[in-house]
């Protein structure tokens, strides 16, 4: 099944209410990071899997927006979830990442000390992260630290330096998690934001307006909005409120101004602005942390970005701060324990809370996947393995890493390779026809630009937007007006001038 537009027959399938319509073993709310790898770790035990998403796309919550950082595990309290996950989630990454075909780098990380103060808080770090089990962390001197990033801020004294650590495309893990789990039977549903859940033995009822999914074991992974979610079946056990971080996008020119992820020491509000490469080549600096209420707010904000300006330029020399091409924000789940949220409800032991999963949730993703998987079992999920899994998904054909010889020959093949359309970065029509047959396919114009980098260069799609629009329009079969940029009714044309 696709994730355009439901067949009838298949949707009959789905939604009515008779007896023989589908019941799933497992309905996971939430298409994030989280709920994809879970769908994923679900499908390879053989349990049938839907997946419920609010937006019309996969990864557009705070999977879409953050630092892209496989996070070492030395910041986060031992004994904690998310000292577990972490550590855990960062050790299975690099072989994931392969298995997927998804953009990883194991280029370590510093905590970087600019007075004496913040030095005894780096020892701080390495005592943590050595109870939580992360190897291989040092203290570079001052000189240490120059030799390795020569760019490093005038005043920087010491740094801790986390080999383990490294960065990821943060949404390119979901799309192809969700996509592989959906290649080994998974179903999505996009558009599908659900506002009512009832429980009759033996299932669930997972409604979105007049739809209606069953399954016998729900799992709760729907990002900013968990709290909400749970309050359907009737659990007031939490909150989650938003934490706003917002950035600044570095051309690719600066992509080599540092190798390392360049953190600042911790505060109570987080890890603090990073200066970063990301897996695609940028330059990333940010983020800052503002507590709020309203969990739609994704602006910028001109204070803001002075502020990120400022630490990054004092964390790294030489960063040209007129090579931004982008701004934008992310909301991180803050929950009111301190630590993730991941339990089975306490009057539903079916229905799994995977709450509150803020920093380092993108790392830990992985091994929460196989937790919640357990849970689930425990909950008396029976499943007796796949068989069939394959946990391959081929990478995409990446046309601008090609060599000349690789060009030639897939273009011989496919003469759609041969027309470049995104001229920033590279993308031909061919990746990006790929990239709305594929599953999970695009149908949005940031669907194409984030599985594809089409619109993710310096014009930011200015070039390459109407063009992306109209193979959309070609190859979804509906008309240009109705081609949105985003979902909903994010038109990007209203009508014909002539
Ligand atoms: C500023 C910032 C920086 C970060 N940096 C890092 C980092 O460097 N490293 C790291 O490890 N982690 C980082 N994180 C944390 C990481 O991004 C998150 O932990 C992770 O993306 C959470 O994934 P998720 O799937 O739980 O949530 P989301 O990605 O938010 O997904 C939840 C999904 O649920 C859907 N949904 C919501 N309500 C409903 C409903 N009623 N019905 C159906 N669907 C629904 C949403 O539309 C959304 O798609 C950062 C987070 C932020 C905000």
């Amino acid at each position: 099944m696709d994730n355009i537009a439901l067949p009838k027959t298949q949707e009959s399938a789905l939604f009515t209410d008779s007896s023989e319509a589908e019941v799933f073993d497992v309905a996971v709310i939430g298409a994030g990071v989280v709920g994809s790898l879970i769908a994923r770790e679900l499908t390879r035990q053989g349990a049938s899997v839907v997946v419920l998403e609010a937006k019309s796309d996969v990864a557009m919550g705070a999977t879409s927006a953050n630092s892209g950082i496989v996070h070492a595990g030395f910041d986060a309290k031992p004994g904690t979830l998310k000292a577990r996950f972490n550590v855990e989630g960062n050790r299975m990454m690099p072989a994931l990442c392969k298995e997927l075909g998804v953009k990883y780098r194991n280029n370590g990380s510093l905590v970087v000390a600019f007075s004496e103060e913040e030095k005894e808080a780096i020892c701080e770090l390495i005592s943590r992260g050595e109870q939580n089990g992360v190897e291989g962390l040092q203290v570079l001197s001052r000189e240490e630290l120059r030799a390795k990033e020569p760019n490093i801020g005038e005043n920087a004294v010491a740094a801790l330096y986390a080999p383990t650590g490294g960065i990821v495309c943060p949404y390119g893990l979901a799309f192809a998690a969700l996509g592989n789990a959906m290649d080994n039977g998974a179903q999505l549903i996009t558009d599908f934001a659900v506002d009512a859940i009832t429980y009759e033995e033996p299932y669930f009822s997972v409604s979105s307006s007049e739809k209606v999914v069953r399954a016998r074991y729900a799992v709760n992974a729907a990002g900013i909005y968990a709290d909400e979610v749970a309050r359907l079946i009737g659990c007031h056990d939490f909150t989650v409120k938003p934490r706003k971080g917002e950035y600044m996008l570095m051309d690719k020119t600066c992509g080599d101004l540092v190798s390392c992820t360049v953190f600042r020491v911790p505060s109570r509000l987080g890890k603090g602005v990073l200066v970063s490469p990301t897996a695609d080549g940028n330059l990333i600096l940010g983020p800052t942390a503002a507590d709020g209420e309203d969990k739609t707010d994704k602006s910028t904000t001109a204070e803001g970005l002075k502020s990120i300006a400022a630490l990054a330029c004092q964390s790294v020399q030489g960063i040209p701060l007129r090579s931004v091409i982008t701004s934008f924000s992310g909301l991180r789940s803050v929950g009111d324990t301190g630590d993730f949220i991941i339990r089975p409800d306490s009057v539903l032991p079916r229905f799994i809370h995977v709450a509150a999963i803020e920093s380092p949730g993108l790392t830990s993703a992985p091994a929460i996947a196989c937790y919640v998987a357990e849970l689930l079992q425990n909950a008396g999920l029976s499943v007796k393995g796949n068989p069939d899994f394959s946990p391959i998904r081929e990478s995409e054909y990446a046309f601008r890493e090609m060599t000349a010889e690789q060009k030639n020959a897939v273009i011989a093949k496919d003469k759609r390779y041969g027309r470049v359309v995104c001229r920033c970065e590279t993308v031909t029509e061919g990746e990006i026809v790929e990239a709305i047959h594929r599953n999970p396919k695009a149908t949005t114009v940031d669907g194409v630009k984030r599985r594809t980098r089409g619109g993710m260069g310096r014009c930011q799609g200015g070039f390459c937007g109407p063009i992306v629009a109209e193979i959309l329009s070609r190859e979804l079969g509906i008309p240009l007006e109705q081609v949105t940029k985003s979902g909903g009714k994010s038109y990007l044309n209203v009508g014909k001038t002539k």
